[in-house]
């Protein structure tokens, strides 16, 4: 059975809809809106690539664009000192500072710098802990997007046995949290795992997260599971470059119920849940109701 394709990239277009319907709304019947001030410190391609594309998409979602493009040898001081001008200017409701930093910046320190409030990342140290006591808090933006793409193919995630490969703190950790938020029966497997393909075929959902290309093969998941597809790796195949994810696509898509493809399945969800998170930051910062179906 060829598994059903998640489509990504159309999610994501109907996300940000829902992102710009809920701006329109903002500006007509209270004149606010939502700012997202994006910090890169450096010259690193791949994060220009990012700050580039995330500041088109704010954009086009109607939002304010703010960024602050600062020189790879900038001081702690003097980030610190722009990251508090922007935690106390309103019209910033979210605040992303893109990761990696240089080495010679404390990354821990610089994300506690941000008002939890305004951590549109999910980052922040109180965000981490209110995710992991269930209560509200600024969700990361890549687990965000694979659970919104879970409860779109499945309604309800309660009972099902979900294992999410990969222990970060930016997507394999808060991604458990989220599972289990809605009820799943979680296991964290991570490189020390004993015989992780036996741990993962007991799965009905299967979250990768690692940065190995194709290293789940087809035979290791359960038939009819869901597998959501996180890794982005750059590999060479015929003499071209290609961008595969942590599963093995072909193999996997032939026992799947259903699959997010790489690219075109989380990759797009990324920025479409960081527009979320602004728009939903800048709704709590003004008492407004938020918008329903963009928050965990
Ligand atoms: P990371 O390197 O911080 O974490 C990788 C995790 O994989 C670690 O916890 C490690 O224990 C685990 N691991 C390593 N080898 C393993 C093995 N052999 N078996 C089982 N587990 C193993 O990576 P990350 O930041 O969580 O990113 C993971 C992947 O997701 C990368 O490919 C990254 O590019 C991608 N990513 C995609 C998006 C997106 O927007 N789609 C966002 C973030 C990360």
């Amino acid at each position: 059975m060829a598994a059903e394709l998640i489509d990504g990239k159309a999610f994501a277009a109907k996300v940000r809809g829902k992102v710009a319907e809920h701006v329109a709304r903002l500006k007509e019947e209270h004149d606010i809106t939502p700012g997202l001030a994006v910090v890169l410190v450096g010259e690193d391609p791949a994060s220009q690539v990012y700050v580039r594309s995330k500041g088109k998409q704010t954009v086009e979602v109607g939002m304010n664009s703010y960024e602050h493009k600062l020189d790879v040898d900038t001081s702690e001081a003097d980030l610190l000192a722009l990251i508090d001008q922007l935690n106390n200017d309103p019209a910033v409701h979210g605040i992303l500072v893109q990761l990696p930093l240089p080495k010679h910046l404390d990354e821990d320190l610089v994300i506690n710098s941000i008002a939890p409030e305004k951590d549109v990342d999910g980052f922040h140290i109180s965000n981490v802990g209110l995710l992991g006591t269930g209560q509200k808090s600024m969700v990361p933006c890549t687990p965000l997007g694979c659970l919104m793409m879970l409860r779109d193919y499945h309604g309800s995630l309660s009972g099902m046995d979900a294992v999410v490969i990969g222990r970060s703190n930016i997507v394999g950790k808060p991604m458990a949290q989220l599972l289990l938020g809605d009820s799943c029966t979680v296991t964290i497997a991570h490189s020390r795992t004993k015989d992780l393909p036996d741990v993962v075929r007991r799965a009905d959902i299967v979250v990768a997260a690692v940065g190995r290309p194709e290293m789940v093969p087809g035979d290791w998941i359960k038939e009819g599971a869901t597998v959501i597809d996180v890794g982005i790796n750059r590999v060479e195949r015929d003499g071209k470059n290609k961008l595969v994810g942590d599963v093995d696509f072909a193999s996997a898509s032939e026992r799947a119920g259903a699959i997010t493809p790489v690219p075109g399945g989380v990759g797009p969800m990324t920025i479409a849940c960081l527009l979320a998170n602004t728009v939903t930051a800048c709704c709590r910062a003004n008492k407004l109701a938020e918008p329903e179906g963009l928050t965990a």
